[in-house]
């Protein structure tokens, strides 16, 4: 029989758990700096060995480590153990086998997950709450299974954690083969564009909870537009021309083609009123089936309807590998986030940021070739002559009878 305080008879968390776990030693009154050799405690030297010599002696509950979040959260005292990861130390929960992993999630957290598996299992894709990657080095919220091998992980992020936490995160689950939608209420998430990622509304629990109510997808998905650059076209200005504050009415249209990935919000699909807004549990049914793709491109992650991904590929070439910064993120880790799902407001960090923006990006640009096009023909069979200013086909004509479009010439700030 086993002592039942060694750690040989107890569980410990997945490696993204431990990465993401600060520690409290009592005794002290304060959290552990594991990064350092006196852990952060300097006034009691030899800490860390003391600590390790009572592996197998000392009962774990009464070696003086808990969990700060579990204290702050939940009010409840849950003690810690260090464990050694690629020489590393870290602190896990103390459980017994079989024992549910400790979560600090909130309500809302709860219902986003429930809401995602219901919705999930009424369209035929089986949705388990809670469920470990094989490897166990990350645990999944809500572990999807879709069509053709596709795995999906729904992954509701509503508390504040590290852009760098959310890269290790994503990559125990890249690694593992999952497709991760991570879920965003914050609008200033630092999360943002650095996993696969949506971004929906701060609702409460209790109209998550209700299936039919719609939780909109508001960024995150992008579409692929192959546009014309110039005042005609469907872009505001050319993506290649940041917007110059000194300079805004210079030419802001390069003339050529821009094959662009944009966040779908921003794109012509949003004008159309005929399609009702994207919702999350679309969203969710369609990646689960494959018609979806998660993509990265410059560093910035974000969704894809899969039907635009071959033409993504063929201007993208190959997806891009993570850095080596990024894999030395997974060995060092970021022990200073806090490990709990919902940490408190007061948490919050104080530097001033600026909000994200989804952006869009130029995959391929190409001269317009000029080619005998198809005269426009309006109502009547007449052809339309092109306006003056942008070329494109132009019904109206200002007051010295040439062929312009009203936004045209506001455009160029000429009097009318
Ligand atoms: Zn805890
Ligand atoms: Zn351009
Ligand atoms: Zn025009």
């Amino acid at each position: 029989m086993l002592d039942s305080h060694s750690e040989d008879d107890i569980e410990p968390e997945t490696d993204e758990e431990l990465f993401r776990n600060p520690v409290c030693y009592e005794p002290a009154g304060r959290n552990l700096d594991l990064e350092r050799d006196d852990l952060g405690i300097p006034e009691v030297p030899g800490l860390l060995a003391t600590l390790v010599s009572m592996r197998g002696r000392v009962p774990v509950d009464r070696r003086g480590l808990i969990c700060p979040d579990c204290r702050d959260l939940r009010g409840r005292r849950v003690a810690m153990y260090l464990v050694q990861r690629d020489g590393v130390w870290l602190a896990s929960h103390y459980r017994k086998p079989g024992e549910k992993p400790i979560s600090h999630e909130s309500d809302e957290h709860l219902a986003r997950k429930e809401r995602v598996a219901k919705d999930s299992e009424d369209h035929g894709y089986r949705a388990d709450i809670e469920s470990a990657t094989p490897d166990g080095r990350a645990r999944l919220d809500v572990r999807i299974k879709g069509d053709n091998g596709i795995v999906l992980g729904y992954e509701p992020q509503l508390s504040l954690q590290s852009a760098r936490t959310m890269r290790l995160r994503e990559r125990f689950r890249r690694r593992a083969g999952i497709r991760s939608v991570w879920d965003f209420a914050d609008p200033d998430h630092d999360g943002l564009g650095m996993v696969p990622y949506v971004r929906t509304p701060n609702l409460p629990a209790s109209v998550i909870r209700v299936q039919k109510n719609p939780i909109e997808v508001r960024d995150g998905n992008y579409v692929l537009e192959d546009v014309r650059c110039s005042p005609g076209g469907a872009i505001a200005r050319c993506p290649g021309k940041p917007y110059d504050p000194e300079n805004p009415l210079s030419d802001a249209y390069c003339g050529r083609q821009h094959l662009i990935l944009m966040p779908e919000h921003q794109s012509s699909a949003a004008y159309d009123t005929s399609k009702s807004a994207l919702t999350l549990t679309r969203f969710i049914v369609e990646a689960a089936g494959g018609a979806r793709v998660p993509f990265r491109r410059n560093g910035m992650y974000g969704w894809l309807p899969s039907d635009q991904w071959d033409r993504y590929l063929s201007a993208n070439g190959p997806e891009e590998q993570s850095s080596s910064e990024d894999r030395s993120a997974v060995r060092r880790g970021d022990r200073r986030a806090l490990c709990t799902e919902d940490r408190p407001a007061t948490e919050a960090r104080n530097e001033p940021k600026k909000r994200y923006e989804s952006r869009t990006v130029v995959l391929e640009t190409r001269e317009v070739t000029p080619q005998p096009a198809l005269p426009a023909i309006d109502a009547s069979g007449q052809p339309i002559p092109p306006c003056h200013i942008c070329g494109q086909p132009a019904s109206l004509r200002n007051t010295e009878d040439k062929p312009e479009h009203y936004s045209c010439r506001q455009r160029q700030g000429a009097p009318s």
